[in-house]
């Protein structure tokens, strides 16, 4: 079709610009009154409408992806003959047409009756245009928000025709409708989603209005409270309130939305059934467009079962569950408190470790269900014998711990126990026709109010099981004071610690090497680090004299890990040098307790690099293995794992029964030096050695003796079997260098000094 005046109507019923008044009409009317699901039909009945009414050959509508990026053409419509151009115009780069897409953005009307009238900067749409045959177009900009999201085209390809201003005026219009659908779409869409979040969301959630009245909640919000929307909706949400808040928490809160726009927390609320509950709530200022707060949102979730978990959870890692009282854990965190208390109010504390005299054979008796009855009632009883403010633990089997605190004097304390024993005293009900009478030996470690030495839980729990043990000797069933030592003691011991601390970081420390040979062949297996403080001088000092000052405190444990670290260096410097030997640190209980202590150990062994582990053993006091029985095997399986092995050191002077020797999975048993010493003469001494020697035997073990000081020892031993022997008649403590020289020089004497019959 050719020119004439396309704006003056000529043909059918009012000319073309009334049929195209009509077509907008119709679309707006449609866009209004029909569902956005029809819109796309309507735009595409629009584009035929109007692509038949002017003859066009091609009209189309192009939409900007989100990205701004790229384009594509979403519909067309192609009068019957002309080939559909839309497959080929997706995803078109927006910057190829940057003069094209620069007229759009400003809102105007690209009206081209020609594509000579392009400028010459249109070299990108020129490009795009004419491959498509177009002879003229009329393209029109869809704007939303003051952006530019796409654009309406017709285009002629098989005649030209000149736009007149009317027409782009009205198709102006049309394309607004457009863009409106599509906005109306979009906010649907997105109200939609915001409706099924609403509805699905298993957080309860309300909405008011800025007076707090609610105007809408959700299922989720039903389903925890209990109320429905119609018993909420025009409500407050005081609603729920339970008032177990105070009017602070709800001024705080409210405070919080206003100067923050929200506040979150736990808040107690009541069901509608008035049943309580906890939630966690997050409430939201919602602001209008002019500033002022129009709604506010509040979400919660129903954290009740939680916190009953969490609770229980807790409950169980400080309570004991046979008797519900504080355990171990708790204990610990009570002392600290307790503690600090009294030295703040001057009082006295004291640490008192109960265990029950010969609880065992009833146990064995019984049965243990009776056993744990009497334990139970045990537990009630201390705790009526005791006063307000006192604390009761159990730590396991028949031992509990008391903790009695504001005490003014030691008779105070005596008071308070001596009520316990008799408590303790009062027969046990084990049926009906029969009950079982007991006593508990109780050790009592007092702590005034201003022995600051002795804070560290732990210790005064150990001292007070230690004074319990010398009640038990003492003959059961009353309570034994741990002696604290005198004031001056414990300053000098103070002053003690200083002089060492100062010491260690000067590297006034060295270590000593005393060779542990095989009796049989002479072979030394192992060497002993055995620490010396240097003083003024070079005189050594042997750690008789001042090691017991430092063994509880935390200064111990960096002191034993210079030790370690030095002995596993020098252990290489030998190992280096052709000397087979291994290497055995003694190890305080104190360092055992460090709870990372196999962690490091396990450092130290790597950062060695590979390097047999199997070289080191640990060495550790009998007495100080005893103490904790269950945490210290614990710990040597764990560093038995890496391959460390064990001696238990001084053998002989603790308290090992079978039982405990059997949990203990050490490798050799070191017979303490004082059996040695005198085994040649005493035959008491002598049965021990013995004893010990088939002891290690019979439980797969290997014996060690220490303090072995003549060839006559050395025989004695080997006849009985002893495995390995240590002593001034082999070797004194030596220092690295002259260890290796020793070493060097031993081949040639050890047949003579051992008194080795030849060298098979
Ligand atoms: P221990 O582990 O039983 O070490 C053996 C002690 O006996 C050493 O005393 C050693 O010098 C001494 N001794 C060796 N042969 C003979 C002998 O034939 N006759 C006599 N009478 N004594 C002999 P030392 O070096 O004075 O150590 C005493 C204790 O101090 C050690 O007893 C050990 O328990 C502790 N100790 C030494 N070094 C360390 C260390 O680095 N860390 C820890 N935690 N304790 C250490
Ligand atoms: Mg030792
Ligand atoms: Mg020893």
């Amino acid at each position: 079709m050719s020119g004439g005046d396309p704006n003056v109507g000529s043909q059918g019923s009012g000319g073309p610009n009334q049929r195209l008044l009509d077509i907008l009409a119709h679309a707006a009317n449609d866009f209004i009154a029909l569902p956005t699901s029809a819109s796309s039909g309507v735009i595409d009945r629009t584009l035929r409408e109007v692509g038949e009414l002017f003859m066009v050959d091609r009209a189309y509508l192009f939409e900007i992806h989100e990205n701004g990026r790229q384009m594509s053409n979403t519909r067309e419509w192609c009068a019957p003959g002309v080939s559909p151009e839309r497959e080929n115009l997706q995803d078109l780069p927006t910057d190829i047409c940057d003069w094209w897409m620069g007229m759009l953005r400003t809102g105007q009307a690209i009206n081209l009756a020609s594509l000579d009238e392009l400028p010459a900067e249109a070299r990108g749409s020129r490009a795009i245009l004419e491959p498509q045959g177009i002879q003229s177009l009329l393209a029109l900009p869809l704007i939303r928000d003051g952006r530019l999201t796409g654009f309406v085209g017709f285009d002629h390809v098989r005649s030209r025709r000149v736009w007149g201003p009317v027409e782009v005026a009205i198709l102006k219009l049309l394309v607004g409708f457009f863009g409106q659908s599509f906005e109306r779409a979009r906010a649907e869409q997105r109200l939609l989603l915001a409706a099924t979040v609403f509805d699905h969301a298993h957080e309860g959630i309300f909405v008011t209005d800025a007076n707090q009245k609610i105007l809408e909640v959700n299922p989720g919000f039903t389903q925890i409270t209990g109320y429905t929307r119609q018993d909420a909706v025009g409500q407050t949400p005081q609603l729920l309130s339970s008032n177990t808040h105070e009017p602070a928490f709800y001024e705080a809160l409210w405070k919080s939305v206003l100067t923050t726009g929200h506040w979150r927390g736990e808040i107690r609320n009541l069901r509608k059934s008035g049943e309580p509950y906890l939630e966690t709530l997050t409430i939201s200022a919602v602001h209008g467009d002019h500033g002022g707060v129009t709604h506010y949102v509040g979400v919660f979730q129903d954290i009740t079962q939680l916190k009953r978990q969490q609770e229980r959870l807790q409950y169980m890692a400080y309570n004991d569950h046979l008797t519900d009282l504080p355990n171990r854990a708790q204990l610990a965190r009570t002392m600290t408190q307790t503690l600090a208390q009294s030295q703040r109010s001057g009082d006295m504390v004291a640490v008192c470790y109960l265990d029950l005299d010969h609880f065992k054979p009833v146990n064995d008796r019984h049965g243990h269900d009776a056993g744990d009855r009497l334990l139970q009632e045990t537990a009630r009883r201390l705790k009526s014998a005791l006063r307000g403010g006192d604390t009761v633990a159990r730590l396991g089997g028949d031992e509990f711990a008391m903790l009695l605190q504001g005490l003014t004097s030691e008779a105070d304390c005596r008071e308070v126990l001596d009520r316990v024993l008799k408590c303790v005293r009062e027969p046990f009900p084990i049926t009906p026709e029969m009950s079982e009478t007991l006593s508990a030996s109780i050790g009592v470690r007092l702590v005034p109010a201003d022995d600051l030495l002795e804070r560290d839980p732990d210790a005064l729990l150990r001292q007070a099981d230690q004074a319990m043990y010398v009640a038990k000797q003492e003959g059961r069933g009353h309570a034994h004071f741990f002696d604290a030592r005198s004031d001056s003691d414990s300053a000098k011991r103070k002053s003690r610690i200083g002089q060492v601390e100062r010491s260690l970081q000067a590297g006034d420390f060295v270590i000593l090497f005393q060779p542990i040979v095989d009796l049989k062949t002479g072979e030394p297996v192992l060497a002993e680090a055995l620490i010396r403080w240097r003083m003024p001088g070079d005189t050594l000092k042997a750690p008789g004299e001042w090691l017991d000052a430092i063994k509880e405190h935390r200064l111990m444990v960096d002191l034993g890990a210079f030790v370690l670290e030095r002995a596993l260096e020098s252990c290489r410097t030998w190992q280096d040098a052709g000397f087979r030997s291994g290497v055995s640190v003694n190890v305080s209980a104190r360092e055992l307790r460090e709870r990372d202590f196999a962690q490091n150990l396990r450092r130290l062994l790597k950062s060695l690099g590979p390097w047999p582990s199997s070289l080191l053993k640990l060495e550790v006091v009998e007495s100080a293995a005893l103490h904790d029985l269950a945490a210290i095997s614990r710990l040597i399986q764990e560093c038995s794992a890496e391959g460390v092995r064990f001696s238990l050191d001084d053998f002989g002077t603790g308290y090992s029964s079978l039982s405990y020797l059997k949990q203990l999975p050490t490798a050799s048993l070191k017979i303490d030096q004082s059996f040695v010493a005198h085994m040649l003469f005493d035959e008491g001494d002598r049965a021990i050695v013995a004893g010990v020697i088939e002891l290690a035997r019979v439980f797969g073990r290997s014996s060690i003796a220490e303090g072995v000081e003549s060839t006559a020892h050395m025989k004695l031993l080997r006849s009985m079997g002893c495995d390995l022997a240590q002593g001034y008649g082999i070797a004194e403590p030596m220092r690295l260098e002259r260890y290796m020289n020793w070493c060097r020089a031993w081949p040639e004497r050890r047949m003579a000094i051992m008194g080795l019959e030849n060298d098979s």
